[in-house]
């Protein structure tokens, strides 16, 4: 064989022969390095303590929804679980809200709550006007709940006295709380799960995009596009946690992408509230920051517009979260909006996400459905333990 007939038939031109032999064939390959993707190699290390495990993430840095969230660790707001019963019926609403609620406590298993900054801080909800009839669900909702926290009083109307202190605005006619939600730091959190995979022995190479994703008759290979050209990679085990661009990889999968939106205020001085809130069944959802209030939501008011992989914002969203600020959430506070960002979540049909196999050596996992923080130690568990049992 010459040279060139060699150099076409490499898989890799652009690798050396140390690159090529010590990185271009490895057990598992995890492909997006969010929370699934760090939380399923580090499930995946506890079964298979000597694999070769791979993470490759197209961002150099963050720019998935790991980093661009609000930092809820909640399992869902009175009307949002009323709602799922309504619509979804009382065992599937059950087997969401449950996930989640499980999912929290691995999480906080997993990663110290000092390192991510988890708060227990509590979450509420903020009742108006054509919301009001829900007041009269409350025992049925913490009759619901009590199957998921073991606690017949989850929830609870707060007192006018501890209404006010808040701070709302009159639109607020009641104000339910929930004492076992939290919030973390989503940037430590990353962080931290970051480096309890490297301290397992899990790669994580940045800045590889994966283009394609191929099932042969004795592993699976990916074709990977870096800043140094193209290559491909062979794994016994693929497992796809890259989120809303599911699709780009698997187009046949039931998962849709929708854009989140958020807005953070500089610092306020005498800040009356802490803790993490939900506004309309939690289609908009605020917490403290310290002394600053991050905001987000609103994506109900154009659902179409936000079925889209594009950064970016939208002025009718953008202009009804600042709405939502000066006049229910701080109607007397002086701020200015000092950071605003986008994120893109993966929704599927009914709310439930999806740990599956795609071909023999292909996996999947998908469809938090905005939660994944809460989602992520689960379902990590489960995509673990199907490999594991296939
Ligand atoms: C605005 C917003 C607010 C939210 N608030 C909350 C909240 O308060 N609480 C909560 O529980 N959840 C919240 N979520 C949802 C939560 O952030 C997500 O459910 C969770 O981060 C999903 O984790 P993931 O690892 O699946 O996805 P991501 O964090 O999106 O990770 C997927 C990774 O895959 C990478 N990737 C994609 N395609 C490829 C490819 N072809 N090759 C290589 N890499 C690829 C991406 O770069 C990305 O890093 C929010 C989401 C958004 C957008």
């Amino acid at each position: 064989m010459n040279i060139n007939d060699c150099i076409a038939k490499a898989d890799s031109p652009i690798q050396s022969y140390w690159e090529y032999s010590s990185f271009q064939h490895v057990d598992i390959c995890i492909v997006g390095a969010g929370i699934i993707g760090l939380s399923t190699a580090l499930e995946c290390r506890k079964r298979y303590p000597d694999a070769l495990i791979t993470i490759l993430e197209k961002a150099p840095h963050g720019h998935g929804a790991t980093t661009r969230n609000a930092g809820f660790a909640c399992f869902g707001s009175a009307t949002e679980l009323l709602h799922d019963i309504d619509v979804f019926g009382k065992d599937h609403a059950l087997n969401i809200a449950n996930e989640r609620f499980l999912g929290l406590s691995s999480l906080l298993q997993r990663c110290a709550p000092e390192k991510i900054k988890y708060e227990a801080l509590g979450g509420a909800e903020l009742i108006r006007a054509h919301e009001i009839s829900y007041l009269d669900r409350i025992d049925e909702v913490n009759a619901f709940a009590e199957n998921i926290t073991g606690d017949p009083h989850t929830f609870r109307i707060v007192s006018t006295h501890e209404q006010k202190a808040f701070g709302f605005s009159d639109a607020v006619q009641a104000v339910i709380m929930n004492k076992y939600e939290g919030q973390v730091h989503s940037g430590y959190l990353h962080a931290t799960l970051e480096s309890l995979a490297r301290a397992a022995d899990i790669r994580i190479e940045h800045g590889s995009d994966v283009l394609q994703v191929n099932d042969n008759d004795d592993h699976g290979s990916l074709h990977v596009s870096t800043c140094n050209g193209e290559y491909a990679l062979h794994a016994q085990t693929i497992i796809l946690c890259t989120n809303a661009m599911m699709s780009k990889l698997a187009p046949e999968l039931d998962i849709k992408p929708g854009r989140g939106q958020v807005i953070v205020t500089s610092p306020i001085s005498g800040l009356s509230f802490q803790g993490a809130f939900h506004i309309d069944e939690g289609y908009y959802y605020f917490r403290s920051l310290g002394d600053r209030v991050l905001l987000g939501g609103g994506r109900n008011l154009d659902f179409e517009g936000e079925e889209t992989y594009e950064f970016g914002h939208s002025s009718i969203i953008m202009e009804a979260l600042e709405t939502m600020l000066r006049e229910v959430i701080l109607p007397k506070k002086e701020f200015i909006i000092d950071y605003a960002w986008s994120g893109l979540m993966g929704f599927t049909p009914d709310k439930k996400s999806r740990v599956s196999s795609l071909s023999n050596h292909v996996y999947c996992v998908f469809g938090c459905n905005g939660m994944g923080i809460a989602l992520a130690s689960r379902i990590a568990e489960r995509i673990a333990s199907l490999i594991a049992d296939s």
